[in-house]
């Protein structure tokens, strides 16, 4: 993997960072640092960041550990600034396979979201508010990421969905024309909001239209022979909210919890 760290492996999978990650957490604890100006803050920003991607790693387990249950293994997982990415070794035929592999990220989220709560709930276990930061953070990669936008979760369910019904190839016709649709109305957005959305919009439209080609000249019965299936996790829909900027103040544990557009 070039241009990649190997965190280490995790149920039999290789974990990779990208090089690119150190710079955006350089930039989450500059941010901080401009923030509130303390290393308390910096260390609590760059803490979150990092928690963030642990969840997204493990969004990208539940994907490769469901599609293994399935038959299907994964080379590896690679962590990016705009997400998570796990290269499965092909996908299961089955349309039932392929709906439970495409939805098991984002459950994976639902369930830290749900223990996170449950954490903060019985145990009042707020850790400067990185419990309630987290927990809003997987909340958001989970529905971001069941956005019915093929290639991303939701457009593989739907996918997986009308493929029970219709065959394959007409399934995943219908899937990326769905899912250019949304490119278009999240890159409209993304021009006047969070500029993240143009790269996702692109990923959508290039990457969907690129599995459809695969697909040309293959019956409903083959399975497209992709040589690879790739599961991305993109992380823009928790950057909007902000960052935590300011860490353990003299007048007790306080954490502000403030707009700074990224
Ligand atoms: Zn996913």
């Amino acid at each position: 993997m070039r241009g990649s760290w190997r965190l280490g492996r995790v149920a039999g999978i290789d974990a990779y960072v990208h090089w690119t990650f150190g710079l955006l957490l350089a930039w989450a604890g500059w941010t901080a640092w401009q923030g509130a100006g303390t290393g308390a803050a910096v260390l609590l920003g760059v803490a979150f960041l990092v928690a963030v991607f642990g969840s997204v790693l493990l969004h990208e387990l539940g994907h490769a550990l469901v599609a293994r249950r399935y038959g299907v293994s994964t080379r590896h997982i690679l962590l990016t600034p705009i997400g998570g990415i796990a290269s499965l070794e092909g996908m299961p035929r089955a349309p039932k396979a392929e709906f439970a592999v495409a939805l098991a990220g984002p459950a994976v989220n639902l369930a830290i979201a749900a223990a996170l709560a449950l954490v903060s709930r019985v145990t009042a276990f707020e850790a400067f508010g990185l419990v309630d930061g987290l927990l809003y953070a997987n909340l958001s990669l989970a529905l971001f990421n069941l956005i019915p936008a093929f290639p991303m979760d939701g457009g593989r369910a739907l996918r997986a969905f009308l493929a029970g019904r219709v065959g394959r190839r007409a399934a995943t016709a219908t899937a990326v024309r769905l899912g250019r649709g949304i490119a278009i109305a999240m890159a409209l957005v993304g021009l006047f909001v969070n500029p993240m959305l143009l790269l996702i919009a692109a990923f959508v439209w290039f990457a969907g239209g690129a599995e459809a080609r695969a697909l040309d000249g293959f019956g409903d019965d083959d399975d497209g022979s992709f040589g690879r299936e790739r599961y991305a996790a993109p992380v823009s829909a928790w950057q909007r909210p902000g960052v935590y900027d300011r860490g353990p103040s003299s007048g007790g544990m306080r954490v502000v919890f403030v707009r700074r557009g990224w």
